[in-house]
């Protein structure tokens, strides 16, 4: 049985009984394609043209987010919106790297679902198809999982050491093998967004909200024009930010490297002048080593802590400009008063 009701954005969307079927679930027709770009001038008209071609039988938006490009992108961009009327953008003041190029298209996607699509074509639109067929069985997430990732080897054992390491040694759950290729219920994505979360993290954050996410084989391609614009440094800070800020088992690691390595200096300290440890050279040497690995562990503790509880930071991102209305606070630069009434 379901009950369907309008929330504040209009949309009707059903509501579970604890005895509906999953097939209850509505059709999804209204979908905004959210399409976070960095320097993709090459690939823009390109995806565009793919995306409409797949779904533009479904009522879309296609909702840009230019992550501070500087190679003419955004020109690309208004030009799209003007002769598309389903194109939006938002433009930020500067680059703010991937999950804030998202997060701002998951705040103003319009739809009640949103498709995340890279600007590069690496997923094929396509195989959207095979995301919305598996939402329509009754999930909040389907995340698509490539089957043949078109990427160069080191990435992939990345990938794999990542989920290795977040899944089975710090049992944060994610999952398994979600990539950005994805359909949300745009009010998940947004609830997700507003948490404003130290250390943001999508795909680790999906699954404390809800339960009803699965993930579905898609198929991927090389990137065919321009280069990745994520690099190995920004992808290991990430992961880290996902360890400490998704799972205790680190910093409990460290507490407790530290409080041993504390409980040994004393006792070798006490042993030494006790008489117990002779040899003076041995002596300074263990103690040497013991206060290092002491402050090691303290420093790694002070810097798990502040990382982990999430110390205070900028906004994720600013937006300078944009074809739809967008908060203050999201802005960098609101209008003055005398400027606005002239
Ligand atoms: N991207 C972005 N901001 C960034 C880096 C990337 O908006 O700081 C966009 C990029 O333009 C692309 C998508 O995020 O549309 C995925 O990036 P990329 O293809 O470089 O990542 P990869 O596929 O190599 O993981
Ligand atoms: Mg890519």
């Amino acid at each position: 049985m379901l009950r369907r009701s309008t929330n504040t954005l209009g949309y009707s969307h059903a509501l579970r009984t604890a005895h509906s079927s999953d097939t209850d679930y509505p059709d999804i027709t209204g979908l905004t394609v959210v399409i976070p770009c960095y320097n993709e001038v090459d690939n823009l008209e390109h995806s565009y043209a793919e995306i409409v071609s797949e779904l533009g039988d479904l009522d879309l938006e296609l909702l840009y987010v230019d992550d501070g490009s500087t190679d003419g992108s955004l020109d690309v961009i208004r030009r799209l919106a003007e002769s598309d009327s389903r194109v939006q953008y938002v433009s930020f003041t500067r680059n703010f790297g991937f999950e804030a190029a998202f997060s701002a298209g998951y705040r103003y996607a319009s739809k009640p679902w949103l498709l995340h699509v890279d600007a590069d074509q690496q997923f094929p639109a396509a195989e959207a198809h095979k995301l919305i067929a598996a939402a329509k069985a009754g999930y909040d997430a389907v995340f698509g999982v490539r089957t043949n990732r078109q990427d160069p080897v080191l990435r992939r054992w990345g990938t794999a050491a990542f989920h290795f390491i977040g899944r089975k040694l710090l049992r944060i759950e994610l999952p398994q093998g979600a990539t950005a290729f994805r359909l949300v219920r745009t009010e998940l994505a947004r609830r997700i967004v507003d948490l404003e979360l130290g250390t943001p993290y999508f795909l680790a954050t999906v699954p404390r909200l809800t339960s009803r996410y699965t993930t579905v084989p898609v198929a991927h391609r090389a990137r065919a024009r321009g280069k990745s614009k994520v690099g190995m440094s920004f992808l290991s800070s990430h992961a880290i930010e996902l360890f400490v800020g998704f799972s205790r088992r680190l910093s409990t690691a460290a507490s407790v490297s530290c409080v041993v390595a504390g409980g040994a200096g004393l006792m070798t300290a006490l042993a030494g002048a006790t008489g117990l440890l002779s040899g003076e050279a041995l002596d300074t040497a263990v103690l040497l080593l013991l206060t290092v690995s002491l402050a090691a562990s303290a420093l790694a503790v002070r810097s798990l802590v502040v990382v982990g509880a999430g110390q205070p930071r900028p906004r994720q991102f600013y937006v300078r400009e944009a074809s739809i209305p967008v908060s203050a606070a999201d802005r960098l630069f609101n209008p003055t008063p005398s400027l606005e009434s002239t």
